[in-house]
């Protein structure tokens, strides 16, 4: 193998990539990779119809189409106040994560990374020839350390540049506090940080609120900020994403974008402008459907003996099984038609959260009914 792809095969395939082809080869009812089981709504549905019968269907111009633009700009300033400098839209915010850390980032730069963390997020300071430093969050409560989060910048000695930051957090299903926040604002502020700041479930919260780091005092002049229309509007295929910041953190990313896909989805760029200004009520109900099927699943695992950690937002439930989730997980399909995903494969460090399965909670009522009962079935 040439030595990249060889550096790169060190990463393997994506656990999601994995758990999902698992669940089709075994018919399990599919709790692993994040994804609902129905479509988002009509109104938004119907914008790619009219898009794709209406001509949209040539490049777009590299920064997005004017319509998402405008519809970004928008909702930056009518949910969170924030007037960005610049908006850059991506082939998801995977593109945006990517194109930012390796277009903010240098080899030999470290960077970092709240864990347990999403997958894409190493894999691209690898990409970037950076280093992650890890900050681990533990169970049960998945607080912020700000020692630990100190140390790790201090332990750098000048090298880190940048802070990636995710909330509401995968897996863990956390919103970060204002307090949390402010201590990694303070941190940015006083090593001069860059904050690549991930929020594609910002309109998933149920408990509390979501508060995008650019909205604290001297933040946004340094933060980009990074969402996608997938997670907030139940369209996770189309992968329409984008960031947002000063200019020259917006500049530096789409650097790096134009060559890893130029411009493109150009319909679906014009739907997600029409999912950007639906009016706030549909957002709440997306919300509030999803709040319902938080609780159901969370009780079905109570029910069935395992222990679910509330979360505050997302997709996810973390459960702790009681035994090594790694085993438990790989030999759920055959025992109870389920896939689910160990949480130890988001950590670094793999005795942070040994006993602890993330379950996807994002499915019909009747599918988290039909999962509930199975997995009360394995403890009868
Ligand atoms: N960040 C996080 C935390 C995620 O969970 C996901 C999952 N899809 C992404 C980024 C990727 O978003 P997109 O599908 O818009 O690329
Ligand atoms: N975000 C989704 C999850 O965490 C999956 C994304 C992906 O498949 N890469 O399950």
């Amino acid at each position: 193998m040439p030595p990249a792809a060889a550096r790169l095969a060190g990463l393997g395939t994506t656990i999601f990539t994995e758990m999902t082809a698992l669940a089709v080869r075994t018919g399990a009812i599919n709790l692993g990779q994040g994804f609902p089981d129905t479509d988002g709504p009509s109104a938004v549905i119907e914008a790619a119809v009219n898009a794709l019968r209406g001509g949209e269907n040539q490049y777009a111009p590299l920064p997005g189409v004017p319509a998402l633009r405008e519809a970004i700009f928008a909702h930056q300033r009518d949910w969170y106040g924030l007037e960005p400098e610049d908006v850059l839209v991506t082939f998801g915010a995977t593109e945006a994560i990517a194109s930012a850390v390796m277009g903010l980032c240098d080899p030999g730069d470290e960077v970092i990374v709240f864990e347990p963390s999403y997958d894409s997020y190493t894999a691209c300071v690898a990409f970037a020839g950076a280093t992650p430093r890890f900050v681990t969050m533990r169970p049960p409560d998945f607080a912020l350390d700000p020692d630990a989060m100190r140390a790790a910048i201090e332990g750098g000695r000048g090298r880190v540049k940048a802070v990636l930051v995710n909330t509401p957090h995968n897996p863990t299903g956390r919103v970060f506090t204002r307090t949390e926040l402010e201590t990694i604002a303070d941190a940015c502020i006083e090593h001069d940080l860059i904050c690549i700041t991930d929020e594609v479930y910002e309109h998933l919260v149920f408990d509390g609120e979501h508060i995008p780091p650019a909205t604290l005092p001297g933040m946004a002049e340094r933060s980009l900020t990074i969402s996608s229309v997938g997670k907030s509007f139940s369209v996770t295929g189309w992968k329409i994403g984008w960031c947002s910041g000063p200019a020259a953190l917006v500049a530096a990313t789409r650097t790096v974008k134009q060559f890893l896909t130029f411009a493109g989805g150009t319909p679906l760029q014009h739907a997600a402008a029409a999912a950007l200004r639906l009016p706030r009520e549909e957002v709440d109900t997306l919300r509030d459907d999803l709040r319902a099927k938080r609780d159901q699943l969370c009780d079905g695992l109570a029910a069935a003996g395992l222990r679910p950690l509330v979360p505050a937002g997302t997709y996810f439930i973390n459960a702790d099984v009681g035994t090594d989730a790694t085993q438990w997980c790989a030999t759920l399909p055959e025992r109870c038609g389920i896939v689910a995903i160990p949480t130890s494969v988001f950590y670094d460090d793999k005795d942070a959260a040994p006993t602890l399965v993330r379950f996807a909670f994002c499915k019909r009522p009747e599918v988290i009914a039909e999962a509930a009962g199975r997995l009360a079935g394995l403890s009868a």
